[in-house]
């Protein structure tokens, strides 16, 4: 099938130009060779035009938070990645940045040499900017693609403001995106011959990563080397091991099991379907097939509802909820509000209550390197700043109150965003990630409603505290898991 039009984001009004020696594929959010519509498109462009496909995927090294983790995360994916398209018999060339500015005018030389360029459309961090600035430079046809979630962010007819009104929105449009999915292996729907790109002097100047150095090559580049890697972390190959394990192994206990912190009941693919080893579509078609669903099992009419919408067993509609509802209501803020990231985008009355409880008396209050250091007075919270520190991630209902806690014990509301924000995104694998906002901003109010009685710093803000946490699941286990900084670990 073709790439859907609701996909396609034109960032100029070039068209094709036939004297270019290749399609570029740039690949930044994706980072992928199967399920991927922005690789679709590239294909679907170089068949129209009988030129062969470059793909290009770089690691820049001055991006906001760089480190050892997100580095040798990705630095994984290109090594998974120069082998899958190897075998397609594609052209791939992997770029990591020595330190800040060295990939300076790479793009732009490519660009010149090229017919067409296809680049990914995630509507966060850099990229958004990135996109405006190349599309200036750029001066073939340009291209973003869409193909982060089950619902094309154009799709939607506004922002959504809760998701009880996102999820009833997605029962009534998503029947017919869901039947328009992105290739599985889209390298084989190349039609033209394979043939040779000669790179010779662009990559004198910006030579390909030897994705064979991979182990060692982030001690060599100017990143902080303070958050450090996770072991056996990162990639395509590690993304299919833990879909299939998850639709193998967890899935049926997912109900039960996820708020649990020490059944590590859940997926994990957070961090995969950030930096884009993992597709949500690829998730999904799995899924329903390991339970023989197809699209006419879909209720006749929304439900608005977790369960009874889609068809399939109850074990998997609480995942599939979090999966569409809650991960694509996070795409749906960020590409529409370019201030998603800001205290003013929380709604009006989750404002006004923290601004009525803005004098109220913080005892204890602790500062950011307190927080970052595990230093509270609270075993639980430290527990799950020290997972957040170590492993990259925190268990899901944990990081509910991890949030809640920072907003209780910072200076101000918006020195608790900044907090959390800062903490986020410096540790967690899945960070930097439109997701990483909408569940720092549920903290304070966003999707969420006004909760009584109105308690102090909180105001009608839903409060959360870890001895609640505490009677509801087991965490002994957890905080003696956690507790200490062991050595060796942290950095
Ligand atoms: C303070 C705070 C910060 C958060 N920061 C991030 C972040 O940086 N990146 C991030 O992806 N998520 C973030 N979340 C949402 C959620 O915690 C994670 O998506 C989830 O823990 C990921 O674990 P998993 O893949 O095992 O989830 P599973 O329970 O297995 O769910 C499967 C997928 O559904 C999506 N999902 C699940 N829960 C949520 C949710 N509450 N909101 C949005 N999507 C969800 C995720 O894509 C997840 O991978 C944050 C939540 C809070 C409260």
């Amino acid at each position: 099938m073709t790439v859907p039009n609701l996909r396609i984001n034109e960032l100029n009004h070039h068209l094709p130009s036939l004297d270019g020696d290749f399609v570029l594929y740039w690949m930044t959010s994706f980072r992928r060779p199967n399920w991927n519509f922005a690789l679709d498109r590239a294909v679907e462009l170089a068949n129209e035009l009988g030129k062969p496909i470059l793909v290009f995927e770089p690691l820049r090294a001055g991006y906001e938070w760089n480190c050892d983790r997100f580095h040798q995360f990705v630095i994984n994916g290109m090594v998974d990645n120069a082998a899958a398209f190897k075998a397609a018999r594609v052209e791939y060339y992997p770029y990591v940045e020595q330190k800040p500015g060295d990939g300076s005018g790479l793009i732009e030389s490519l660009a010149k040499r090229s017919c067409a360029v296809v680049t990914d459309d995630f509507p966060c961090f850099f990229i958004p900017q990135l996109l405006r600035v190349m599309s200036r430079k750029i001066h073939v046809r340009f291209e973003a693609i869409d193909s982060n979630g089950l619902l094309p962010m154009r799709a939607a007819d506004k922002i959504h403001s809760r998701a009880h009104f996102f999820r009833g929105f997605l029962q009534k449009v998503l029947t017919s995106h869901v039947s328009e999915m992105p290739n599985a292996a889209p390298l084989s729907k190349q039609t033209i011959p394979r043939a040779k790109i000669n790179l010779q002097q662009i990559q004198k100047q910006w030579p390909t990563f030897e994705t064979r150095d991979s182990a060692s090559v982030c001690e060599t580049l100017s990143i902080n080397h303070g958050v450090k890697p996770i072991e056996n972390a990162g990639g395509v190959n590690r993304a299919a091991e833990i879909l299939d394990e998850f639709i193998q192994r967890k899935l049926t206990l997912y109900p039960e099991d996820r708020n649990y912190p020490e059944k590590k009941a859940t997926s994990g693919f957070s961090p995969y379907l950030h930096f884009g080893h993992l597709s949500a579509h690829e998730v999904f078609c799995k899924l329903m097939k390991s339970d023989d669903w197809s699209i006419e099992k879909i209720a006749e009419k929304p439900t608005k509802k977790v369960e009874g919408w889609w068809g399939v067993s109850d074990y998997i509609e609480p995942f599939l909820d979090q999966l569409t509802t809650w991960r694509e209501l996070g795409f749906n803020m960020a590409w529409q509000d370019k201030n998603f990231d800001q205290f003013e985008s929380l709604p009006p009355w989750a404002q006004k209550t923290l601004a009525e409880q803005e004098n109220d008396v913080r005892s204890p209050c602790y500062t950011l390197e307190q927080f970052d250091l595990a230093e509270t007075h609270d075993p639980l919270w430290n527990a799950a700043q020290n997972q957040l520190v170590s492993e990259g991630c925190i268990h899901n209902y944990l990081r509910m109150l991890w949030g809640k806690k920072i907003l209780h014990w910072s200076a101000s509301p918006r020195e608790a965003l900044r907090i959390m924000i800062e903490l986020n995104n410096k540790y967690a694998l899945d960070g930097r990630d439109p997701n990483s906002y909408s569940g720092i901003f549920w903290t304070l109010g966003r999707y969420d409603r006004a909760w009584g009685p109105v308690r102090p710093i909180f105001g009608k803000i839903r409060y959360m505290a870890s001895e609640n946490t505490a009677r509801k699941f087991p965490v002994k286990n957890f905080v003696k898991q956690y507790g200490s900084r062991q050595k060796g670990l942290f950095a």
